[in-house]
């Protein structure tokens, strides 16, 4: 029988423990998340676990196929409340004589649910909101309630956006104007005169010291946005002379975001003191220092100063930035100003998890192959002998023979010396001898270079019902590391080694980099599918950034958005479901008219009615089908 034959891993003793520990789901988790002792994944908020199974299966009811983005609406809160409460400890603890006022910037994760809840939540912290541009602005006009929170408006203004900040402030809100270049203060300048309302100005600096990571360019001398010192000085003297220094309130600067070293930081925040102290010795009448964004999220689990991790806890970020601008303000004898911080990805990441059923598989396995014929290519039987000298000290030796014969069969294929099934006894062959020297490696101490992405180039390809462009596009983009995890089935041991294509037709459309048990994996452990069982994979913290950089790519749009809430009795409601684009809504993105394309098939149709081809009855029943499409969802949907 030709029957693929998975190579069968000796099971090791396996538990759930063994699966968090594998997935890390504990260190990247943030207590958030955890895992049944039947094997499924389980969200938490305030000690109340629902497994995300559970929360999947209320979507098969409710007809909302995958994939879906599923936002956990608890997490948001409990987010903004960490916050909050760290900031208030660590200035409890350092008899800091001011208080926090954290902002939410909008552009992190913009949708409408995502920052109505955190302003609705956040109210009671004064929490606000930071925008950057003339949408956000409204979006936040019309979203906060609370007038004592905070509105920082960054990003080029123009005289409307002016306009609609100084309407802010005349409603009462905090409402700031954060100068980026020198030419906006004329435009502010000029409006507040107009209006007859007294602007509240804010400075950004451009700041020396650097961080690493991916998001560094916000800082250091190049950086696009902030002002020079000359500049600076430009501002205040222009305010001088306008009699308006005393509306120069607040300290702006933006490090960077994902910031993974605390050091780094803290050294930041020396650097803007001493542009605060400086300035308040001008006589500007500040009261606010705004740091920015820049707390990082623990993407790998690590806790090291890699891109994807952050070396610190949130208790150490917020001790970090209220202990040394303490220190440093009072060297200079400055008041403390209220402490700001506009922290995006911390804030929302956690929320949202991208679920998605597996589609099919793709093994590199050899199949069972019939008994040798008695009269085998002599290339074949070379390739049946290396099985017998396949020892640890020879796997190099073997692996050279098996490449060489192996090529020499498709050279002799190409050349018609040898037919279909002898290529693929030996492609068949072959696969069955890397298989055999890659569970040899297991045991070696030191593998030979050449073989050393021999393990990639054997794992299986999981293909999941989504699309990396529209969901993950900082995987793509920028090499961004999401924990992806099975989120059931975690008692049994993942004998299959995978990397996870989308399905889009993109080369590019894959997931090929992995949170290992130690350092980024290449591949990820995955269980083996079983028929007429869906398999369900999660890529979590994928809250900040995500949604709106995604694109249409291949024509997939957004997917369906599910909203819920954790209950204290550990069971789970439905707050809000979003229907993902449907077919007619992503072509008419594109420009196309749903209505003209229907008319136009129709005409198709009849033309080959009466071109007697299909009978009219056959027509109708087509054109159903390209109507019920139309509506239908963009991916891949199983009949129920
Ligand atoms: N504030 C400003 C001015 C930003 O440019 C950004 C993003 O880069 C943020 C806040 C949010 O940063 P993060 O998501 O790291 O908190």
């Amino acid at each position: 029988a030709w029957s693929i034959h998975l190579t069968r891993h000796n099971t090791p003793p396996w538990d759930t423990t063994k699966s968090a520990e594998l997935y890390g789901i504990h260190r990247w988790g943030d207590d958030y998340f955890g895992v049944t002792e039947d094997g499924k994944v389980t969200v938490k908020t305030q000690d109340t676990a629902v497994p995300l199974l559970d929360i999947v299966e209320g979507m098969v009811e409710r007809d909302l196929q995958m994939p879906v983005l599923l936002r956990i609406e608890n997490i948001l809160d409990t987010q903004i409340m960490r916050l909050n409460e760290a900031f208030r400890r660590a200035i409890d603890q350092h008899d800091y004589s001011n208080q926090y006022r954290g902002v939410y910037p909008i552009k992190v994760n913009q949708q409408a649910q995502v920052v109505k809840e955190i302003a609705a939540f956040g109210e009671r912290y004064q929490h606000g909101l930071e925008v950057g541009s003339k949408p956000e602005m409204i979006a936040a006009l019309s979203t906060l309630q609370e007038p004592g929170s905070l509105i920082i408006c960054n990003g080029y203004k123009d005289e409307e956006f002016v306009e609609l900040g100084l309407q802010a402030i005349k409603l009462g809100f905090r409402c700031f104007f954060v100068i980026e270049t020198p030419t906006e203060l004329p435009i502010i300048i000029e409006r507040s005169k107009a209006l007859g309302i007294e602007p509240t100005m804010g400075v950004r600096i451009k700041m020396a010291s650097k961080i690493s990571g991916h998001w560094n360019s916000t800082s250091g001398d190049r950086s696009v946005f902030g002002l020079t010192a000359t500049q600076l000085i430009e501002v205040v003297d222009t305010l001088k002379t306008e009699n308006m220094l005393h509306c120069l309130q607040l300290l702006h600067c933006h490090l960077g975001s994902q910031i993974p070293n605390i050091q780094e930081i803290r050294k930041g925040v020396v650097e803007a003191s001493r542009y605060y102290s400086d300035l308040v010795s001008e006589g500007a009448a500040l009261s606010h220092i705004d740091l920015g964004g820049g707390l990082a999220v623990d993407y790998s689990g690590a806790l090291s100063s890699d891109e994807q991790s952050r070396n610190y806890s949130l208790d150490e970020y917020c001790e970090g930035i209220v202990e040394t601008l303490k220190q440093t303000l009072d060297e200079y004898d400055v008041p403390h100003p209220v402490i700001v911080t506009e922290s995006g990805r911390a804030t929302v990441a956690y929320s949202s998890i991208l679920l998605f059923n597996v589609l099919d598989v793709n093994h590199f396995e050899p199949i069972t192959l019939p008994q040798a014929q008695a009269r085998e290519h002599t290339l074949l039987e070379s390739m049946r002998e290396v099985f017998k000298y396949l020892t640890p000290k020879r796997v190099q030796e073997c692996y050279n023979d098996a490449h060489f014969y192996r090529d020499e069969v498709r050279e002799l294929f190409t050349r018609g010396q040898i037919n279909l099934r002898e290529r693929s006894i030996a492609e068949n062959l072959f696969l069955d001898i890397l298989h055999r020297i890659s569970d040899l490696l297991e045991s070696m101490e030191r593998i030979p270079a050449d073989l050393e992405g021999l393990k990639l180039s054997l794992a299986d390809i999981y293909y999941g019902n989504f699309s990396l462009f529209q969901s993950l596009p900082d995987i793509w983009a920028i090499d961004q590391l999401f924990p992806v995890i099975p989120i059931h089935r975690l008692n049994e041991y993942p004998s299959r080694n995978a990397i996870i294509a989308d399905i889009t037709c993109d080369c590019d459309g894959k997931i090929d980099r992995f949170i290992g048990e130690h350092e980024t994996a290449e591949t990820l452990a995955l269980h083996p599918l079983i028929a007429g069982e869906e398999y369900y994979l999660g890529v979590f913290l994928v809250g900040a950034y995500q949604e709106t950089l995604g694109d249409l790519h291949n024509l997939f749009g957004d997917t369906n958005v599910v909203s819920v809430r954790i209950n204290s009795d550990e069971t789970f409601d439905f707050v809000k479901e979003i229907p993902g684009d449907t077919i007619a809504d992503v072509l008419s993105y594109v420009e196309y008219e749903p209505k003209e394309m229907q008319l136009r098939y129709r005409n198709t149709a009849e033309r080959a009615v009466k071109e007697g081809r299909i009978t009219a009855r056959e027509r109708q029943q087509m054109i159903k089908t390209f109507d019920a499409s139309m509506r239908g969802y963009t991916y891949y949907e199983k009949e129920n």
